[in-house]
């Protein structure tokens, strides 16, 4: 197969991630024969020092040619002025909407390796293997809002539609008859109405995946669920700040935020893909980034955008037999034990690819 990838490093530990990344795809086009591309675009913060723009058009564009997009991190302590008129977040935003990118899927696995690294009790973390699916471009972060002129009122306003609630429960639905069968959606629709909206909408949506078992819990109840019995959870599927919250909840299950990849889907095979941490500027340029994150995320790009999921899963598998043969970047090593760089680590999965 020939497929482009857009590249958008970015900032601070982006770009030594993502090179890794891209070390870990060309191996996978060599072992299995495919022909893929990388083409560099900038964004953030470095986007914005070279173009004023923290997304030009011209990455739009590259990224338009592009087959799926690998994203590293945006920003940093030199853009961090929020009263700034161009962030770098205002980047990731910009594609986002413009790709109508609207399913934010975001895998957790517990790593027994990697247990003393959670604050959990490791028999709470045997077997967690879940799937959160968040909205990503509706709800209370895109509905109408107001600061008043006096500066004592605002508002934000939770906005759901239904079309925009089925899509997503379509994507979440598929991701679950792929794994356990099992589709828990978050609401908190004792309270609110959009949130009746969510639940009615799902309710109907299940009708057309009934080999899923779905089940509705309150985003409060959840919050207590994630921690106390995450293991009982397969795919979750929820609003986008309830999400966004929740989401980084069960980042602490993986043992690291170096560990975890994420995927930002449309209604085509087209994504954006990308760790879920930031920039990490107090590790930047030392060779302590965890490459993880982003070269799961390139096995979730492999299996989503480009259809191959025997690819996708030996990537995941090769990062499962370096973490068990010991292999630990700074972030997930034992206090006082030695660990390995980047590239170091990086090493250890392709040997075992
Ligand atoms: P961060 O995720 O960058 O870092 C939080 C902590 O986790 C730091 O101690 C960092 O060293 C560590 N860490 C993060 N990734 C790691 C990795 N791969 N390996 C090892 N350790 C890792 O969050 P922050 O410090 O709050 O934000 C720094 C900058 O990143 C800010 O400018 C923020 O706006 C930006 N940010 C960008 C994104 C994005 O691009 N999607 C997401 C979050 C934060």
């Amino acid at each position: 197969m020939k497929a482009t990838i857009a590249v958008l490093s970015g900032d601070g530990i982006g770009p030594e991630v993502t090179s890794q990344a891209i070390i870990v795809l060309q191996k996978i086009a060599a072992k299995y024969g495919h022909d893929f591309i990388f083409n560099e675009a900038p964004m953030g913060g470095i986007a914005i020092d070279q173009f004023g723009d923290p997304c030009p058009d011209s990455t739009i564009r590259a990224c338009e040619a592009a087959d799926a997009i690998l994203l590293g991190a945006v920003g940093g302590p030199k853009w961090s002025d929020p009263t700034a008129p161009v962030r770098p977040e205002q980047g990731l935003l910009k594609v986002r909407k413009h790709f109508d990118l609207f399913a934010n899927l975001r895998p957790v696995k517990a790593y027994p390796a990697l247990a003393q690294h959670t604050p959990l009790r490791p028999e709470l973390l045997e077997g967690v293997d879940l799937l959160f699916v968040r909205e990503l471009t509706g709800g209370i972060y895109f509905g109408p809002r107001q600061e008043q002129g006096d500066g004592d009122t605002a508002y934000d306003t939770e906005l759901y539609t239904v079309p925009e609630v089925e899509r997503v429960a379509q994507v979440a639905f598929r991701a679950a008859q792929g794994r356990r069968k099992k589709l828990t959606s978050v609401d908190k629709a004792n309270v609110m109405a959009s949130m009746r909206l969510w639940r009615r909408t799902v309710v109907k949506v299940h009708e057309d995946y009934p080999d899923v078992e779905l089940d509705h819990v309150l985003v409060d109840a959840c919050t207590m669920y994630l921690v106390t019995r995450p293991a009982s959870f397969d795919v979750l599927v929820a609003s986008n700040m309830f999400g966004d919250i929740l989401s980084d909840e069960t980042s602490v299950l993986a043992g690291s935020l170096g560990m975890l990849p994420s995927a930002s889907l449309g209604s085509a095979t087209f994504g954006l893909y990308e760790p879920i941490h930031g920039s990490a500027p107090d590790i930047a340029g030392q060779g302590k980034a965890n490459p993880i994150g982003t070269i799961l995320s390139a096995a979730l790009l492999l299996r989503y955008s480009l259809g191959l999921e025997a690819e996708a899963k030996t990537v995941e598998d090769a990062v499962d037999a370096a973490l068990n043969s010991g292999a630990r970047t700074a972030d997930i090593v034992a206090r006082g034990a030695s660990f390995i760089s980047t590239t170091e680590m990086t090493q250890a999965i392709v040997s075992n690819l």
